[in-house]
């Protein structure tokens, strides 16, 4: 019997089954077996381990400039709107569900709902359910399990229309007419694969930022509400990376327009701050810890950050700097009229909790227990509004929702996901050079992708077959 082997049994793999399993049904071919090999001993342990537990399968809007190599995105996003137009999800479609991914689970039975900021959660509150769904749907249409099967080689058909090498860690050899990649990025891309791929480094992003600890120690388990800015200070390093960096560029230009005119000066679209060149802000919960910040806000931000940039927290948001130095000038004057002598410690109570208030008067340059004056509330205003942490790169590797890089981009048909170089070998998810932020956009990637490499490969495998 012929096969279709997808090497890895995550989020972009299980898709890939499913979709090239109907995809074989819907052409009538029965001689072909979809085999889903995965290194593991069960299939889709990564996909439990998502959204703490709950899976945040994806999100109510996805555009692909929401992701790293946007225009890549774009086209795939494309393929897979073309994929359910010609029927890949009737139940979902019928149901009037607009995007393709969510058809895709609405037709595999899945219930959910949706929490802030556009985040879709399985209505049963549980990364199972999602899991599930998946793999009875693959069940029915007769997708293969092979689990613990690490697959350590894998090797182009050395004729035309010849079959794939796949060589796994207990020696046994496959020899499938289509391969779809879909490894993840977590652990390295540690297979063989034939050297017209090319690969560039994987690192962890999405995850927590390490900082001075003399800052963040006394900080330890505090959340805090607030909007984060992260900028490079070192301003023509910061141009050139922009040059580079579509998505970096894209998100300079919303984080200058969200700031407005409190945050430093205006330069061509983009905002330089006492800190150097903005690059990306969010609103959100930071959560100090003695290493460093982390919390989704940060998580997002690490995707631009780099050793040498600088967090700036605004602790007093949804003030304006002028607000806030007003609003904090009738605050002095209200304390004062107790007649007492204010201490820095007086003045932050029952506004910042005293951690935070002792860091953000040392970054002002006042006192904690030395004497606060009206000539002060300046220059803690603008501290509470920027409190300075400065990045000294990834934090804990293993929190790392997603690892950057992977296979290049370039190699794959981003219509397909074909290799270009390499007919009937494809990949999908987080194997490929893509990656999104928090909010459920990765795993929507993995699926999507899955879909559309799966679906592309029956497809080729049936046209060869048809020649
Ligand atoms: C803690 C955590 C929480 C997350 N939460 C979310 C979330 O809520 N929402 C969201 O959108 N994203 C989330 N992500 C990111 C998301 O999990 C990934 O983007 C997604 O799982 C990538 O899917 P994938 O199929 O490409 O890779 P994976 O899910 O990593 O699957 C790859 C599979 O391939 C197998 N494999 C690897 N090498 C081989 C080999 N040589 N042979 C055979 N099998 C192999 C692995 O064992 C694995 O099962 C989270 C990530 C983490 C780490």
């Amino acid at each position: 019997m012929e096969s279709i082997a997808i090497i890895g049994g995550g989020a972009a793999g299980l898709a890939g089954a499913v979709a090239a399993a109907q995809a074989l049904r819907a052409a009538g071919c029965s001689d072909v077996e979809v085999a889903l090999c995965e290194a593991d001993e069960r299939v889709g342990r990564s996909i439990l381990a998502t959204g703490n537990g709950r899976c945040n399968f994806s999100n109510a809007s996805v555009r692909a400039s929401d992701y790293r190599n946007a225009a890549f995105v774009g086209s795939v996003l494309q393929s897979l709107q073309g994929w359910s137009m010609r029927g890949g999800c009737t139940a979902g479609r019928e149901a009037g569900v607009a995007d393709p991914v969510h058809r895709f689970f609405a037709d595999a039975g899945l219930l959910w709902r949706e929490e802030s900021e556009g985040r879709l959660y399985p209505q049963a509150n549980k990364a199972t359910s999602v899991l599930d769904v998946l793999r009875a749907k693959a069940a029915r249409l007769g997708v293969r399990e092979r689990t613990s099967k690490r697959a350590v080689r894998i090797d182009a058909p050395s004729a035309p229309e010849g079959p794939f090498a796949v060589r796994f860690d207990d020696g046994s050899v496959m020899r499938p007419r289509a391969v779809v990649l879909a490894m993840g990025g977590k652990h390295g891309l540690a297979v063989e694969l034939p050297p017209l791929l090319r690969s560039g480094a994987l690192s962890p992003v999405l995850g927590p930022l390490r900082s001075d600890g003399r800052l963040t120690r006394t900080l330890n388990n505090i959340r805090l509400k607030a909007v984060l800015c992260l900028c490079r200070p070192d301003e023509k390093a910061a141009r050139n990376s922009i040059a580079n960096d579509v998505e970096l560029r894209s998100s300079a230009l919303a984080a200058a327009a969200a700031c407005g005119e409190d945050v430093g000066h205006a330069d061509g679209g983009f905002r330089v701050t006492g800190e150097g060149l903005l690059l990306a802000r969010q609103q959100g919960e930071v959560l100090f810890r003695d290493y460093g910040l982390s919390g989704i806000a940060v998580f997002n931000l690490s995707r631009f950050a780099r050793p040498g940039d600088a967090v700036l927290v605004d602790a007093l948001p949804g003030m304006g700097l002028a607000q806030a130095q007003e609003a904090l000038g009738r605050r002095f004057e209200a304390l004062m009229r107790d007649g007492a002598v204010l201490s820095g410690e007086d003045w932050g109570r029952g506004m910042l909790l005293p951690a935070v208030g002792a860091l953000v008067l040392k970054q002002a340059g006042l006192s904690v227990s030395g004497p606060f004056a009206a000539a002060d509330v300046p220059a803690f205003v603008r501290a509470a509004k920027a409190l300075r942490f400065p990045v000294e790169g990834m934090a804990d590797p293993a929190q790392c929702q997603v690892a950057r890089g992977g296979l290049d981009i370039a190699a794959f048909d981003g219509r397909t996901l074909e290799a270009r170089a390499i007919p009937g070998l494809f990949a999908a998810g987080e194997a490929l050079d893509v990656d999104g932020p928090c909010g459920g956009y990765n795993l929507h990637w993995a699926w999507a992708s899955g879909i559309v490499a799966g679906d592309a490969a029956v497809r080729k495998m049936v046209a060869g077959k048809e020649a």
